[in-house]
C-alpha cells in the first residue's frame, strides 16, 4: 500500500520515524500537551502575511481535494495575484504554501515562519514545498523563508510593514531537493512496517521539537539518576560511561564541587540539607514583607505601540504581604482587556508595593529585567520603579545555597522546592497550572471572542495560579526561618525507592 503523505509527516519523519509510526497507528499514546510550540505564533505570523498582501487571494477549501482544484484555477486569472495556502501535489505529497507571489516567468515561493532566524528544519520543510511544487508543474523561478526582525518595533495603526524579514535560500535549496525523494521513500517504508520502529529515545525527542510519545517511549526515572547534579552534564556523562545508574553509587571522592557533594550527601542520607544560616538570614527581612510573581506574555507579532516581537510583556501580578508575623494579606493584578496591559499593570503594582519593605521573589532576574523595560516605556513612573528594583531580594541563590531535599532531584525551581516543604500546594488542582498555559489563557482573552461566563472562568484559573505562586513563597520562606528543632518535626526524608 502506497500512504499518501503530507509535508508534516515527511518532517516528522525527519525527526524520528518512531514518531511518524506512532503518530499514524497509535495517536492515543501522545500527549497533547507537548508538540510543536510555536503553532499558535505561527498561525498569527501567517496571519500577518496575508494582511502584508491585501492583494492576494485565499485558497481557502478545507479539503484537500477542493484546494487542489481551487489553486489550479486561480493559477489561470488573468493579471496574477498573490495567493495564500496554494495547495499542490506530487508524487502522493500534498502541500500548502504560505504565499506564492508572481514574478516575470513564474512565481515565487514564501514559506513564513515565526521564529527570528532561519533554521535547518526550515531549510528541510522548504525543500520538500519546493519539491513537490516543481514536480505538479508549477514555474517555481525562487524560493524564500520570511521570518521575523527581531528588532522590529511596532509603532501602532497597523503598520507592520518591515516585521518579516525575507530571504532567499534558492542556493541552500538546490542542495537539499535532491535528496527530498529518499525522504518521502524512507517515510513511507516506515508507513508500510507492521511493528513499531526499533528508534532509542535520543536527542531527536526535543529537537527540533518535543515529541509528544515521550512518556511512551522514555522509561519514568527511578531512584536518583546522576544526571540530576546541577550543571553537571559532562561529570554526569562520565559516570554513566563509566556504568553508575544511580547517585547513590557514586564514589564521594568523585564529586570536588560543593554543591554536588551537598546534593550527593542527602541523596545517600535520604534527609534533607538545611544550613541554620539561611534561618538568620530570612529572620533579618524587615516587615512588611512583599512576595511577588508576574506573568507575562511574548506575542510573535506585537500588538502594542512601542513594543518588538517576542517582548515579554506583563500582564498580571500576585503579591502576598505579610504585615508581620502571621498577618498576611493578598493583593493581585489581571489585565482587562486587549488594550496595552502595562500601564494599569503597573499603576496597580506601585500602589499595592508602597515605598518600604523587602520585595521576595524566585529568580530576580526576570522581575527585574521586566521592571527595568516597564521603567523604560513609562518613563514618567521611572524613578519608583527604580527604587521597587532596589527592594528586591532573591530567595533562588538563598535556596540554592542554604537548603536540597532529596526530592527536588537536582531543581531548585519554586515547583520542586515546594512539594518538599508544602505539598498541599501543588498545582494538580488548577486549570492553569504554569506559566506556558497562563500564556495562553491570557492570549485567548485578549484574541477570542468568549462569551462572559469564559471570560470569567478564564480570570478565575489565572489569579488563583499567580496567586498559588507567591503563597508558594510565603510558605518556602517560612520553613526556611523555622528553628533547627522545628525542622526535625516538620520535614521528611527523600520518597523515591
Ligand atoms: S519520544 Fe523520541 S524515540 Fe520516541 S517517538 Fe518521540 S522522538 Fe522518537
Amino acid at each position: 500500500m502506497t500512504h499518501g503523505l503530507s509535508k508534516s509527516r515527511i518532517l516528522i519523519h525527519r525527526q524520528c520515524p518512531r514518531r511518524l509510526w506512532l503518530q499514524v497507528y497509535n495517536p492515543a499514546l501522545a500527549d497533547e500537551s507537548t508538540g510543536q510550540p510555536l503553532t499558535e505564533a505561527g498561525t498569527t505570523v501567517g496571519l500577518l502575511a496575508r494582511h502584508l498582501h491585501a492583494d492576494g487571494v485565499l485558497i481557502d477549501a478545507e479539503d484537500l481535494r477542493s484546494a487542489l482544484r481551487q489553486t489550479a484555477q486561480a493559477l489561470t486569472v488573468k493579471p496574477r495575484r498573490p495567493l495564500f495556502e496554494a495547495t499542490f501535489e506530487h508524487d502522493g505529497v500534498l502541500v500548502r504554501t504560505d504565499l506564492l507571489r508572481p514574478v516575470a516567468r513564474g512565481w515565487r515561493m514564501i514559506e513564513v515562519k515565526s521564529s527570528t532566524s532561519i533554521k535547518a528544519y526550515h531549510l528541510e520543510d522548504a525543500a520538500v514545498q519546493s519539491w513537490v511544487l516543481q514536480g505538479a508543474g508549477l514555474p517555481l523561478r525562487e524560493q524564500a523563508i520570511a521570518y521575523i526582525d527581531r528588532d522590529f518595533i511596532y509603532t501602532g495603526d497597523g503598520h507592520y510593514q518591515g516585521l518579516l524579514i525575507e530571504q532567499d535560500v534558492v542556493t541552500e535549496l538546490t542542495e537539499r531537493m535532491p535528496e527530498v525523494p529518499g525522504w518521502v521513500a524512507a517515510a513511507r517504508r516506515t508507513l508500510a512496517r507492521r511493528k513499531e520502529p526499533d528508534v532509542a529515545p535520543g536527542r531527536q525527542c526535543h529537537d527540533p521539537f518535543p515529541c509528544p510519545f515521550q512518556a511512551h517511549c522514555i522509561p519514568e526515572r527511578e531512584g536518583y539518576p546522576v544526571d540530576i547534579l546541577p550543571r553537571g552534564g559532562k561529570l554526569a556523562a562520565k559516570l554513566k560511561a563509566e556504568g553508575y545508574t544511580d547517585l547513590r553509587e557514586v564514589p564521594a571522592e568523585r564529586l570536588t564541587s560543593t554543591l554536588h557533594r551537598r546534593v550527593w550527601q542527602a541523596t545517600v542520607n535520604g534527609k534533607p540539607y538545611l544550613d541554620p544560616a539561611l534561618a538568620r538570614t530570612i529572620r533579618t527581612l524587615a516587615y512588611p514583607r512583599y512576595f511577588l510573581d508576574f506573568e507575562t506574555w511574548a506575542p510573535s507579532v506585537p500588538i502594542w505601540a512601542g513594543t518588538r516581537p517576542y517582548q515579554q510583556i506583563p500582564f498580571q501580578w500576585s503579591c502576598h504581604v505579610q504585615e508581620s508575623e502571621g498577618r498576611l494579606r493578598h493583593e493581585g493584578f489581571l489585565a482587562e482587556d486587549a488594550a496595552d496591559p502595562r500601564p494599569p499593570f503597573t499603576n496597580a503594582l506601585l500602589a499595592t508595593l508602597g515605598t518600604q519593605g523587602p520585595i521576595l521573589v524566585w529568580n530576580k532576574s526576570f522581575e527585574q529585567t521586566r521592571l527595568s523595560e516597564l521603567a523604560e516605556a513609562l518613563p514618567s513612573h521611572a524613578g519608583r520603579i527604580r527604587r521597587i528594583i532596589d527592594r528586591l531580594v532573591d530567595l533562588l541563590p538563598l535556596a540554592r545555597e542554604h537548603y536540597y531535599h532529596p526530592d527536588m532531584l537536582g531543581s531548585w525551581s519554586i515547583k520542586a522546592v515546594l512539594p518538599t516543604i508544602a505539598p498541599e500546594l501543588d498545582y494538580a488542582d488548577l486549570d492553569v497550572a504554569d506559566g506556558s498555559m497562563a500564556q495562553q489563557a491570557f492570549s485567548r482573552l485578549v484574541f477570542e471572542n468568549l462569551s462572559d461566563a469564559e471570560r470569567a472562568s478564564i480570570r478565575h484559573s489565572l489569579l488563583t495560579y499567580c496567586e498559588r505562586d507567591t503563597l508558594a513563597m510565603v510558605k518556602v520562606a517560612e520553613h526556611f526561618s523555622m528553628s533547627s528543632a522545628d525542622h526535625r518535626t516538620a520535614t521528611s526524608g527523600g520518597k523515591r525507592p
